[in-house]
């Protein structure tokens, strides 16, 4: 059974108060609070399982190496990658989806190649194609989302071009809930030859993942939202498309050697992780996947299902409330305007006092909030540990803040 009670008292931070009122996180969107395995695991890697990995002989290296790659396996368990070797690791997915665009686009590019995104990409999903724009002459295609948010797959498989290189899309809109198709997605891209990144920053939180089913070629996850460190996060890339990539980053680790004439690369994946790593938040994710495994991501999902059903029905309820996306298929991420016009940082402020935390603001999708016709909204997006006595409490403070405002 999925003892909510009992996940919320491994979360330290919620049972504090804010502002005198006891803490209603929403804002897990923008970054989730994390358990008391994955906070021990980082007190116990400092203070008994620390040094540099890689690199050492003595025991404290060999145990901190062993530690931080063990943690590949648990990433490629959670994602069914089938191989460790397919997963890369990171401080996150803006990291990832660099990586895709300087080490595998950037050679590949012609002046007038395409990349098809969707209109509610995240700035890490779009500021890396727009420098491929600018320095290779790349034509960026948008692909629209339908009046309820959802996003049509046959729309993004009509936008393939014979110039497209790359699909990359979101698995979940971190600003509409929205849950795109990316199986379908990645069948129809890959039937006109054209390989999928998936941005699984928020997807692979709410969801079930299996990269080698969804078959796509590129997947990129953010620590910090699944319940880890910030500075964790990885990409799983299929191993065509590794042995497609050359480097991106240049320094110690991604190197077997090094003279004054040339340099011989590590073999994937270490090629593509130059430098020493975020060692122990590493170590802290593969403790925040496996928290989430051995909750079970079908429970999760099916707890948060119910929740964002609950949640859909209390906000509608709301006439002076816009909820933007109504997508069938979609995450308990809602965002909203007041009809009233109160600002969205007003009406998180006013929700702030009574301990209820949203994110007010664009949520780094500039082109989706042109899409959508507003300046900002407020977001409510919900986590493993939320309840319905929480929607309650925020559907309470919105109706104080409509009264404020009104
Ligand atoms: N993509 C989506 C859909 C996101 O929601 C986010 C974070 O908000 C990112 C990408 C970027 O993640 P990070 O900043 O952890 O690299």
């Amino acid at each position: 059974m999925y003892d909510v009670e009992k996940i919320r008292s491994d979360f330290p931070i919620l049972s504090r108060q804010v502002n005198g009122k006891p803490l209603t996180y929403l804002d897990n969107g923008a970054s989730a609070q994390k358990p008391s395995v994955v906070i021990d695991a980082i007190t116990r890697a400092y203070s008994e399982e620390y040094a540099n990995v890689h690199r050492g002989l003595h025991f404290l290296s060999n145990l901190a190496t062993e530690k931080y790659e063990s943690v590949r396996g648990v990433i490629a368990r959670f994602l069914n990658a089938g191989d460790e070797n397919a997963i890369v690791l990171n401080s996150g997915t803006t990291e990832g989806i660099n990586l895709v665009a300087y080490s595998w686009a950037m050679p590949r590019f012609e002046p007038g190649d395409e990349i098809v995104l969707s209109v509610m990409e995240h700035h890490a999903n779009i500021v890396p194609w727009h420098f491929l724009r600018e320095r290779q002459g790349a034509v960026l295609k948008w692909v629209e989302t339908a009046p309820d948010g959802s996003l049509d797959p046959e729309a993004v498989i009509d936008a393939i071009g014979p110039k497209t290189k790359l699909v990359a899309v979101t698995q979940c809109s971190n600003v509409l809930g929205t849950v795109v198709d990316v199986k379908a997605i990645t069948e129809g891209a890959h039937a006109k030859g054209v390989p999928v990144l998936v941005d699984g920053s928020q997807g692979a939180v709410h969801m079930p993942v299996d990269v080698q089913d969804i078959g796509c070629d590129f997947y990129a996850i953010t620590g910090h939202k699944l319940y880890g460190p910030s500075g964790s996060g990885a990409i799983y890339i299929r191993p065509e498309r590794m042995a497609e990539m050359r480097p991106f980053i240049g320094g110690g680790d991604m190197i077997k050697e090094v003279s004054r004439d040339g340099v011989i690369y590590n073999d994937p994946p270490m090629k593509f992780e130059a430098g020493t790593p975020g060692i122990v938040q590493t170590i802290g994710l593969g403790v925040a996947l496996d928290y989430m495994m051995d909750l079970g991501m079908e429970n999760i999902a099916a707890h948060e299902k119910d929740l964002c059903a609950y949640a859909s029905a209390r906000l509608s309820g709301l006439n002076w409330l816009s909820v933007q996306g109504q997508a069938k298929d979609r995450a308990a991420i809602f965002s909203f305007t007041m009809n009233n016009a109160a600002h969205p940082h007003d009406i998180s402020t006013i929700l702030d006092k009574k301990g209820v935390a949203v994110r007010a603001g664009q949520h780094c999708t500039g082109p989706l909030m042109d899409h959508l016709g507003v300046a900002a909204t407020c977001r409510a997006s919900f986590g493993l540990y939320n309840t319905k006595e929480e929607v309650d409490t925020l559907v309470d403070a919105l109706e104080l803040a409509h009264e404020l405002f009104s």
